[in-house]
């Protein structure tokens, strides 16, 4: 929630055109503000922003709960590939639970759907991994419930695993939707058991997973389905504002016969043809709104999936969507600005506290290293592994052969996905005769300590992370392998080659 304030009021300040008179309420707490201000140079940016006389143009009164009304739950649809989750798609918005205007299809919205007994549904269609990742790592959430296609012949696979730490780390609340049941070999209780090895308990083990047995080439039980899904909806207790200024998320970006095309995700207000847009650096004039099923619709409330036509540039997925002053000339402006001055002065301010963050990491992890120096490596890292379950994944094997055999590595991410890596590498057997040892885990791009810190024979990981010329030269000049990543299976399966590169032959 930390993450989302800040991002939501960094977003707010940078778009504001008067920061002097703004007031703080309950979504620019001033907690937050000050936050801003200090983690992002923001002095300058009041006194030029002040400095044009302008008037702000939302007066965004305090969120009264009593405005807030009840908002269908935005789903979004992940699992192992070929489990079924286009074909579930495909086959809800096909199917008798669609409302009745359900026209043409369009690929590139999910669906939105109405039950018999009136509850709707947001089924994303776009997001996949990688997008959540990205979503995730801008502290933006779209997602209400991810359901889990688990194909029943299949049972869970590595992206089965890496959806459910998707959903952990979002804190998404997970149904399991246990597909191809119509299969002969299909075995929906196998699937289930293996769920319960990545802590994902069904109501069948005593747990509180929502588990539905469909079909979704065949179309069997996707009104069960969806029932648990607006049962579940009903617990979170899911509210909105539908008036004030707009807020929203980008879903997915694309152009369109030349013309840059969103697909959002409304999160607050009512968006509406004319109303003008901020989006990180692009902001749109909205020109047309498409809803689900490509008709052009007049506005779009809380949670409904919709097409926005209008923009000046391609945002990015995951981007906050805020609505401005309804003159080109301001957003014009902010967009602008921002674009040229905050650039370069973000990175920075980012790559400090980036820096701040590893240093604390780096001390921690010297100082356990230092107490426990008088143990073997083995001892070592299972002691280490006690004292930080929740950090290192990687449980150290009983069955390991030789010390000889380690591999040393660093492992560096976006926002601290590194801890899902482990876990994911965990799950693999890989370690038996060649352990794994974590020298050193961070946030954010590489740097020279961490090649520095590389031992002899180490590898450096890195998911989603950028590395600069010169940290590149010096890892090349001290033979330390680099091995970015955006991918996470791809990421693992280089992993596993290294470590099978250091296996004793087979005799
Ligand atoms: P995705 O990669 O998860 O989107 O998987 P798809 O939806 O593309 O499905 C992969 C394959 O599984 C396709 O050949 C589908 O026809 C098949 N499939 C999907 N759902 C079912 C199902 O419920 N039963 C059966 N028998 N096959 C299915």
């Amino acid at each position: 929630a930390m993450n989302k304030d800040f991002h939501v009021c960094e977003a707010l300040l940078n778009t504001a055109v008067d920061l002097d008179s703004l007031e703080p309420d309950s979504v620019l707490e001033e907690k937050w503000i000050k936050e801003v201000v200090t983690r992002s140079g923001m002095k300058f940016r009041w006194a030029k922003l002040s400095a044009s006389r302008e008037r702000p143009n939302r007066d965004r009164p305090p969120a009264d709960p009593s405005n807030r009304v009840p908002r269908p739950p935005v789903v979004t649809i992940m699992g192992h590939v070929d489990h079924g989750k286009t074909t579930l798609l495909d086959s809800l918005r096909r199917s008798q639970i669609v409302s009745m205007e359900a026209g043409g299809i369009t690929q590139h919205i999910g669906a939105f759907l109405q039950l018999p007994t009136g509850e709707k549904i947001t089924f994303l269609d776009t997001p996949g991994h990688a997008a959540f990742s990205s979503m995730r790592a801008r502290g933006a959430d779209a997602t209400d419930i991810v359901i889990l296609v688990v194909a029943a012949d299949d049972g869970v696979m590595n992206q089965t695993v890496e959806s459910i730490l998707h959903a952990r780390r979002a804190k998404v609340p997970i149904i399991v939707a246990v597909n191809k049941c119509d299969k002969p070999q299909a075995d929906p209780r196998r699937v289930k058991r293996e769920l319960l090895a990545h802590d994902v308990v069904c109501e069948e083990f005593g747990g509180d997973v929502q588990a539905v047995h469909i079909s979704a080439l065949k179309g069997d039980n996707l009104l069960a389905l969806a029932e648990a899904t607006a049962a579940l909806a009903e617990v979170l207790e899911l509210k909105a504002e539908p008036r004030g200024p707009v807020e929203g998320l980008v879903i997915e970006s694309r152009t369109d016969r030349g013309k840059p095309v969103t697909t959002a995700i409304i999160q607050r207000g009512t968006l509406k043809r004319g109303s003008v847009l901020v989006s990180g650096k692009s902001w749109a004039k909205v020109r047309f709104l498409f809803d689900e099923n490509g008709q052009v619709v007049k506005e779009a409330g809380p949670s409904a999936p919709v097409e926005v036509v209008g923009w000046r540039d391609l945002p990015s997925a995951g981007e906050l969507i805020l609505e401005v002053e309804s003159e080109q000339q301001r957003a014009r402006e902010v967009v602008e600005w921002r674009s040229n001055e905050e650039e370069q002065q973000k990175l920075q301010e980012e790559q400090t506290a980036i820096e701040l963050k590893q240093k604390q990491h780096l001390e921690e992890y010297r100082k356990e290293r230092a107490e426990l120096s008088h143990l073997s490596w083995r001892q070592r890292k299972s002691a280490l592994y006690r004292a930080n379950k929740s950090k290192f994944a990687v449980r150290p094997s009983e069955r390991t052969q030789s010390d000889e055999l380690r591999l040393p590595l660093i492992v560096k991410d976006v926002d601290g996905s590194v801890e899902a890596i482990l876990h994911i590498l965990d799950s693999y057997d890989a370690q038996e005769q060649c352990q794994l040892e974590v020298l050193h885990f961070g946030i954010g791009d590489l740097s020279e300590s961490d090649v520095n810190m590389a031992e002899t024979f180490s590898s450096i990981y890195g998911f989603n992370v950028g590395v600069s010329k010169s940290v590149e030269q010096l890892a090349a000049r001290r033979g330390v392998p680099l091995r970015l990543h955006t991918v996470i299976y791809k990421l693992v399966d280089e992993l596993k080659d290294d470590l099978s590169g250091r296996l004793p032959p087979l005799v």
